[in-house]
């Protein structure tokens, strides 16, 4: 209880900074938050390197919060792994994925498919496969035009856990990327048997292409690793023309990035270009 006055008790100390105060109220709004409707789902365009059409979207989260305004993820999702809050708030995106998806499938273009990012408790919550088959059933999507994105941190917590579930995944269909990938520790032994679909490089490599640095040792080196292994390779974080034309040549099979287009409400997407210009 908080009470304010003279003789008012205040459950907050005043040692307790403003931070941990926010951080308390951000906690009981975002328990409100799905039922009151608030949460949106924008959509960035994948395009194929080669041909500059669009493959599909990546749905990435947004909060439409009364006070503050359009809120981005890294300001609530690490409460919402912290409290738990993302098992439910991750059902919720995959659901209205599907949802929308579906409207896609039916009115727009039928091979768009849409990625869904999975966080580490999620993705080892114990009902995934269930909870993502039912969606599917519910929405009546074609499994292969679901991607699931999980970080190559998350994938490598626990290899075998992970190899287990990718592998559920892969026979209901459903496609499955590596994401982040290059900025945690893959064991490459791990890494050959996780049935995943995509390696998606981390944009960290990506803007350190630059016209002069020329630097793309990495890029190559990873894009060398996925052919081995038989994966397909995006690259995110594209910015500049140089970058998509380089990446091209690397050998990337698709790119996303704000050159491209920028994450958008669903109802914008058909505003998008449907295809770009290749390098
Ligand atoms: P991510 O999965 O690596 O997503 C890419 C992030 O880079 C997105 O930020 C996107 O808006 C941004 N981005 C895309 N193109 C460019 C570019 O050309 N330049 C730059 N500087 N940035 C670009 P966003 O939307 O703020 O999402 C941040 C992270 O939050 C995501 O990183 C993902 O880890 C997480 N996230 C977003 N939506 C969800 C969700 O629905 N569920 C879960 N579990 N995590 C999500
Ligand atoms: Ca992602
Ligand atoms: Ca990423
Ligand atoms: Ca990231």
């Amino acid at each position: 209880t908080k009470k304010n006055g003279r003789n008012g008790y205040s459950f907050f100390q005043p040692s307790m900074n403003t931070l941990a105060q926010n951080q308390l109220q951000l906690i009981n709004d975002l328990w409100l938050a799905i039922a009151k409707n608030e949460l949106r789902l924008f959509y960035q365009p994948k395009y194929g390197a080669m041909d500059g059409q669009i493959l599909g979207f990546e749905a990435l989260i947004r909060w439409q919060h009364p006070q503050r305004g359009l809120l981005m993820p890294d300001v609530f999702l690490p409460v919402a792994e912290k409290t738990g809050l993302i098992v439910s708030l991750g059902n919720w995106v995959i659901n209205e994925a599907c949802r929308q998806l579906r409207v896609w499938h039916l009115e727009e273009d039928p091979r768009w498919s849409v990625a869904v990012n999975l966080s580490t408790v999620q993705f080892e919550q114990a009902g995934l496969v269930e909870t993502i088959t039912r969606a599917l059933a519910e929405h009546q999507i074609p499994a292969e035009l679901l991607t699931l994105e999980v970080t190559e941190t998350t994938a490598m917590r626990e290899p075998e856990e992970s190899i287990r579930i990718l592998t559920e995944l892969a026979a209901l269909g459903i496609k499955t990327s590596i994401d982040d990938f290059g900025t945690g520790y893959s064991s490459l032994l791990y890494l050959k048997r996780l049935p995943a679909s995509e390696l998606k490089i981390d944009r960290a490599f990506v803007s350190e292409l630059r016209p002069q640095s020329g630097d793309a040792t990495i890029i190559t080196a990873i894009v060398a690793l996925a052919q081995t292994l038989n994966l397909k390779v995006v690259a995110e974080g594209v910015e500049t023309q140089e970058q998509q034309a380089f990446l091209t040549r690397l050998g990337c099979d698709s790119l996303q990035g704000y050159l491209l287009g920028r994450p958008v409400p669903a109802g914008q997407v058909a505003q998008l270009r449907r295809s770009v210009v290749t390098g």
